[in-house]
């Protein structure tokens, strides 16, 4: 098992990758514990938290609402949950959202902590201390800044992930390796045979390090003022697709670190080679690499994107595989380069 630890302003997490999840309760404190996990999760791992306080949530991204919030509220009141109680979120990105922000809420915040269950919530969801809900269409629109005491990560429960759930998480692992650990890169191309095949001791390493990269650029940037937009690598034209063809993120995040790619060896910043690794490991990892969608649509999507800055977008871009750096490119210029590039 191996630990490290993740500084927020006003508390820090210890996030424990290769940890057995039976052994959750030498993290938890004594006594009043109320669980929150949604009805996939309960169905296969229910048996071992038999006989604790649990809410289940129904699974998927419709949970993630301020009535499935309210409705918590209401079940922890009716259990005369206190603020010295404590929250433990047991599922997905999720779960880990929805706990975190009723933890930090209820009676003005109690203490919490998660297990996460897909490769998603542990490389990405669980780590630095956003939590929160959806309104009215807009995603995670209302929520906290706040970390969680600890986040267990046992990847042998990836066994029982779908496989589609384990590319949405493998597109933001593939992420952390592309801004900053070529070396990661190069370990997932070695060994793709045993990533694909989930071989736990290997997971137990790629998932550290993400954490790693994760938790270093959190630790100086919890804000995302400057440093943490560098995790957005793919996700600006990601999101764009997402919004115009409805495909996991996990995919969209994977056609948008193509895009990235592409524009990131426009810029000399990449080298062809370089991209046709990238895009070998999107193949590899059974990701997408491109969309059959209207463009103009995406990039009408792209430039009402909520970080546009005026005629610019600032967009992650690669200065070789491992080093992500940030770009403002005004909206002519990628105009340009969506209509007219090809490869
Ligand atoms: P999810 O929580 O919906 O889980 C995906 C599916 O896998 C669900 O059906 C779930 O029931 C199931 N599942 C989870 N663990 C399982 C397991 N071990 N075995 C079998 N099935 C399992 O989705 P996700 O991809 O984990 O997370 C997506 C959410 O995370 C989104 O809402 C996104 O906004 C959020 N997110 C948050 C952050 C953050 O920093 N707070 C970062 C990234 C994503």
């Amino acid at each position: 098992m191996n630990s490290l630890l993740v500084k927020g302003s006003y508390s820090t997490s210890r996030i424990l990758v290769g940890e057995n999840f039976k052994n959750v309760w030498s993290y938890v404190p004594d006594g009043n514990v109320y669980i929150i996990s949604d009805k996939n999760v309960m169905n296969l791992y229910g048996q071992f938290f038999k006989g604790k306080n649990i809410y289940e949530v129904d699974p998927g991204e419709n949970s993630k609402s301020l009535m499935a919030v309210s409705d918590i509220y209401r079940w922890l009141l009716s259990c005369h949950a206190t603020r010295n109680s404590f929250i433990l979120g047991v599922g997905g990105g999720v779960v880990c959202d929805i706990a975190g922000f009723v933890a930090s809420t209820y009676m003005r915040g109690v203490k919490f902590g998660f297990v996460a269950t897909s490769l998603l919530a542990q490389v990405d969801a669980s780590v630095g201390g956003k939590n929160g809900v959806n309104l009215d269409g807009y995603k995670n629109i209302v929520g906290t800044f706040n970390q969680p005491n600890f986040v267990i990560c046992d990847t042998t429960m990836l066994q029982t992930l779908p496989k589609k759930e384990l590319a949405n998480g493998f597109a933001e692992m593939l992420k952390h390796a592309l801004i900053a650990d070529s070396k990661k890169f190069y370990l997932m191309e070695q060994e793709i045979d045993r990533v694909n095949g989930c071989e736990v001791e290997l997971l137990n390493e790629l998932v550290f390090r993400s954490v790693q990269i994760k938790a270093d650029v959190v630790s100086a940037d919890e804000r995302e003022n400057g440093e943490r937009k560098k995790l957005n690598f793919g996700h600006t034209w990601g999101h764009a697709v997402e919004k115009v063809t409805g495909f996991p993120h996990g995919y969209s995040v994977s056609i948008g670190m193509e895009f990235a790619s592409r524009l990131s060896m426009k810029k000399g910043l990449l080298t062809r080679n370089e991209y046709l690794r990238i895009v070998n490991m999107l193949k590899n990892l059974k990701l997408p690499a491109c969309v059959n969608a209207d463009l103009s649509e995406i990039f009408d999507a792209l430039t009402k994107d909520k970080k546009r800055n005026g005629d610019y977008i600032d967009f992650i871009l690669l200065n070789g595989i491992g080093k992500a750096v940030i770009e403002s490119i005004t909206i002519e210029d990628l105009h340009a380069f969506v209509f007219n590039s090809v490869g």
